[in-house]
């Protein structure tokens, strides 16, 4: 995937930080953080999508995370936590003995 592209993914538009696994999506598919969406909440009394305007009649603790950014964050940290040149060594070492 582009990095670029997956970069916007990641990102809230609102406060335009980086989503963690607490954000939510709404049912028109956008995705926020928690907190963006509480204060929407706590200023309009009524939460509407920050993107498309559409008014969200569920309660955010109702809100199904997103399950899509929280598999892309994982395997961001899986690959981070495990990197490919520490196995290029390995089989570097190997290929010497
Ligand atoms: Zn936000
Ligand atoms: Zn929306």
């Amino acid at each position: 995937m582009d990095e670029r592209l997956l970069n916007d993914l990641l990102e809230c538009s609102v406060c335009l930080e980086r989503l963690d696994s607490s954000s939510k999506v709404l049912p028109c598919q956008h995705t926020f953080c928690r907190k963006c969406l509480e204060e929407i909440v706590a200023s309009h009394q009524e939460l509407r999508c920050p993107e498309c305007r559409v008014l969200v009649e569920v309660r955010i603790d109702e809100l199904p995370p997103n399950v899509l950014l929280m598999r892309i964050l994982e395997g961001k940290i899986r690959a981070a936590g495990c990197p490919l040149r520490s196995i290029n060594t390995l089989f570097r070492t190997l290929l010497f003995f």
